[in-house]
């Protein structure tokens, strides 16, 4: 048995490549982390690497993390500047013994004496993107804070090794400095082969609150289905924010167990995710909450043309290539 899911449809190219490395026998580690930087490579995907959006500064600053479901090891960065593949970097910092997450210089500093690759990953169009918000956020009072997005993923192989990856721009016009959930252990991510793994997208400020894939691991080793501990997760974050804090923002979260069974859970209306397993092809996913459930459905062909089209569409009328 292997399996591997993973947050939103921009993921489906990543996890199709590497589902057959999988079923050959590859190992865990290597799929979340070639399948994530398949994501970061790709210019229309967003909110993650070469083309991710950019800081309330413009600057693109990136957060990822790797963690290994065998040894426990993690390793994270964030607001890392200007190098090509973020998960790359939090991967080999799982290896080291100290300084397991490495932010802004300091990141970027070791990330070059590592010898791993700098790119610019600012481009055109995220810029189109900035400007624009800039101008919707005055003319029209909207949140400077809504687009952002993190492809996470969590993979099982064949000999029974489990592993997480997560990487993302965060949010769109955060403030500089700032770290979302993503490259934080036990928030945006968490794996133990003995029971299994989870990852989270959404609003980091609330999702850390929840210390959530750390809780959604916990309680599937209690003996909830993946199914019943993610759904279980968002309810009860979500409830406690609102009567406690007033105000609760996106949530949604995909998680496997030890034996490539999977979950969903999610607060939005729409959540896309992709699933691969030994007796799944590579399928997308549409997830939305009813009454206490979250439940999902295959995404159809008219609902992925539509995405095909929507990540290219002109800004401002303006086409751009990548
Ligand atoms: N959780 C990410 C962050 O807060 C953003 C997202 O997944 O939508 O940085």
């Amino acid at each position: 048995m292997w399996g591997i899911i993973a947050t939103w449809r921009m993921a489906l190219e990543g996890v199709t490549r590497v589902s057959t490395q999988l079923e050959r026998g590859g190992d865990a580690a290597s799929a979340v982390v070639d399948a994530v930087a398949d994501v970061e490579d790709f210019p229309f995907y967003k909110s993650v690497g070469f083309g991710g959006l950019p800081s309330e500064n413009c600057e693109v600053e990136l957060d990822a993390a790797f963690m290994d479901g065998g040894s426990l090891a993690f390793g994270a960065v964030g607001n890392l500047v200007d190098i090509a593949n973020p998960v790359k970097v939090a991967h080999a910092l799982s290896r080291e013994r100290f300084n397991s997450l490495l932010v802004g210089k300091g990141a970027r500093e070791w990330a070059v004496e590592q010898g791993f690759a700098q790119k610019k990953m600012l481009t055109e169009r995220a810029i189109g993107h900035y400007k624009k918000r800039c101008r919707d956020t005055i003319d029209q009072g909207l949140s400077p804070y809504d687009g952002h997005d993190t492809v996470g993923m969590v993979s099982l192989d064949r000999q029974g090794g489990m592993s997480v990856a997560t990487s993302t721009s965060g949010l769109f016009m955060k403030r500089r400095g700032r770290v979302g959930d993503s490259p934080i252990i036990g928030s945006g991510f968490y794996c133990d082969n003995e029971i299994g793994g989870a990852t989270a997208t959404g609003v980091g400020e609330d999702l850390m609150k929840g210390c959530t894939s750390y809780e959604i691991v916990q309680r599937m080793g209690r003996g909830m289905t993946p199914q019943q501990a993610a759904d279980s997760v968002v309810l009860e974050l979500e409830d406690k924010l609102m009567k406690r804090f007033g105000r609760c923002g996106d949530l949604s979260v995909v998680c496997m167990d030890k034996d490539g069974h999977f979950g969903v859970g999610t607060n939005i209306k729409t959540f896309s995710f992709v699933v691969a397993t030994s007796q799944l092809m590579p399928t997308v996913y549409l997830a939305e909450r009813v009454n206490e459930h979250t439940i999902y459905q295959r995404a159809d062909e008219i609902w992925l043309a539509d995405y095909e089209q929507r990540i290219r569409e002109p800004i401002d009328g303006v086409l751009y290539y990548d």
